[in-house]
């Protein structure tokens, strides 16, 4: 059984890292064998960005590489799909799987779709209910056209079940939804004790430290002057106490240059993005972590460490639910009181990401679908 793995953004190589090992897995003691054909779109290109993920995570190296970057969003995921349509002829998969929320995750569900070919979603269900972010359009027009949706939490399937889910047919088929927990959390358990043999902190002076992590690259913020000079604002003050150290989104980094205000980063600890393992021993020894992504907003729960979201709103509420994530936007005297409330976090002992085997339940659930 053939099936085409569509991948393209950082957080979709670290997704798929943990279900590439289980169809490995499953191929072991099972007689379905599943196949995995992995294309890149391109998406994220840099070394630092895409390649190190490979190598460090143990990802197959993609069967196709399209190299669609640097794109507006309607040439982007234009172009790529026709790519994986060309790659789907040829190939002729089972089943196309994508994840998360990216034009490549939109791009591979609409091309499979087209063709009749049953479209699997991993991280189907969740919903910021911001319609103008991107990656909410993404999510919500990715899980109407997938045949089986893989939510990672009991809040996932209720926002599917409020939209009408599942569909009668999508293709010749009803939809199945089910809750398989969360592929980043067994990515973190996988990989904890590795990440604590890395030498992160010695490598930027930050061992023994108190230091905020940040990391910044959500549209909403970088396209917007004013939410970074504010969100930038509260980052130098809070910098004025203890380092805060930011690996640099790419796309931050060349907006910062094209509004023409490097003075933003002044006093912060700026870094290249990091690896994967360099990422969660930072997150694990950071004092706190102030971040715009959907990721790392976990991450800082799944290593207890408190987590200051500058976003208006979350996917992730269970995090915020269970008081280890607090939603301040871009505001600077927000931020500030966020960061000084810091230490009033209390530890949780619920879990809603599930067992650390999410990624598990993937292939046996791809044979299972009709
Ligand atoms: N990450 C990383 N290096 C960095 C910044 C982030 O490895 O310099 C990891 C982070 O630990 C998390 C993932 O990238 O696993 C999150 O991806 P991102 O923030 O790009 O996307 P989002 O989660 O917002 O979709």
């Amino acid at each position: 059984m053939k099936i085409l793995t569509i991948l393209g953004a950082r957080p979709q190589f670290i997704k798929a890292a943990t279900v590439s090992r289980a169809i490995v897995g499953h191929n072991e003691s099972n007689k379905d064998e599943i196949r995995e054909v992995i294309v890149h779109t391109g998406q994220h290109f840099d070394a630092n960005m895409s390649g190190v993920f490979f190598e460090e995570m143990g990802i197959p190296s993609p069967n196709y590489n399209l190299g669609i970057a640097s794109l507006g969003h309607g040439s982007m995921t234009g172009r790529m799909l026709e790519g994986i349509e060309n790659i789907i002829h040829r190939e002729k998969p089972y089943s196309v799987l994508v994840y998360g929320d990216t034009n490549s995750t939109l791009a591979g569900a609409l091309a499979a779709s087209k063709l009749g070919v049953p479209v699997v979603h991993v991280e189907a269900g969740l919903r910021s209910k911001n319609m103008s972010m991107p990656e909410e359009i993404n999510r919500v027009l990715t899980d109407r056209v997938s045949s089986l949706l893989l939510c990672p939490t009991s809040i996932a399937i209720d926002n599917l079940k409020l939209e009408g889910y599942p569909f009668p047919t999508v293709g010749k088929s009803p939809q199945e939804m089910a809750r398989i927990g969360d592929v980043m959390y067994d990515a973190t358990l996988h990989y904890r004790e590795r990440a604590k043999q890395t030498v992160a902190l010695e490598k930027w002076g930050l061992i023994d430290k108190e230091f905020c992590l940040c990391t910044l690259h959500r549209a909403e913020n970088t396209n917007n002057s004013e939410r970074l000079d504010s969100i930038f604002k509260a980052l130098r003050k809070i910098s004025h106490s203890i380092p805060v150290v930011l690996p640099l989104h790419p796309r931050t980094h060349n907006l910062i240059e094209k509004f023409g205000r490097r003075e933003w980063l002044e006093g912060l600890v700026i870094l290249e993005p990091v690896s994967y393992l360099e990422m969660q021993r930072l997150e694990m020894g950071a004092h706190s972590i102030l971040t715009d992504s959907g990721g790392v907003q976990k991450e800082a729960y799944f290593h207890r460490v408190p987590c200051i979201t500058l976003r208006d709103e979350t996917e992730w509420v269970e995090t915020v639910q269970m008081g280890w994530n607090y939603i301040v936007g871009s505001d600077t005297d927000k931020i500030l009181a966020a960061f000084h409330k810091v230490g009033e976090f209390t530890d949780c002992a619920q879990n809603p990401y599930g067992d650390g085997m999410a990624a598990q339940r993937v292939p046996q659930l791809i044979c299972n679908l009709k």
